[in-house]
């Protein structure tokens, strides 16, 4: 089965900035430690003030202990002292490969529906674009701890 078309428009201007982000997706990938699966993951964030924040995953011999590349690049993001994701670029080979379970609910505490998902292969090529809130509709999220008056 072909992968699905991306939903950028095709004559849409290039995006210097996510450019750079699928670029350093594809740099950290490279560094994942991924030895029991094989499955190399790098995702890179933009922050909303302009700074990328990557991460890999990284596995360990005791499985659940793993972490998610998503997860890694929101732990190097907050320790920074950034606390909202304006994009992300997710790649992990040659199929789109969307944040998992728990990496949708990690973002939805520092994104919006609204943000940008690039799911990208492994030579940068977009795949998929979608958004927070079609990959998590009617998300639990801060504002449902303490909805905004
Ligand atoms: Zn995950």
């Amino acid at each position: 089965m072909a992968p699905p078309a991306p939903q950028s428009k095709p004559h849409a201007a290039p995006d210097p900035s996510l450019a750079a982000l699928i670029a350093a997706a594809r740099a950290v990938r490279a560094n994942a430690y991924a030895p029991y699966s094989n499955f190399q993951v790098g995702a890179a964030l933009r922050g909303a003030a302009g700074q990328v924040f990557v991460g890999a995953n990284v596995e360990n011999a005791a499985y659940p202990q793993g972490q998610c590349a998503e997860a890694s690049a929101i732990g190097q993001m907050i320790a920074a002292g950034e606390r909202r994701i304006a994009a992300l670029v997710v790649i992990a080979g040659e199929r789109a490969a969307p944040p998992c379970g728990g990496c949708r609910q990690r973002l939805s505490e520092f994104a919006g529906p609204e943000l940008p998902i690039h799911l990208c292969a492994s030579d940068g090529r977009e795949l998929l674009r979608v958004t927070l809130g079609e990959l998590m509709p009617l998300a639990f999220g801060p504002d449902t701890l303490t909805p905004k008056p």
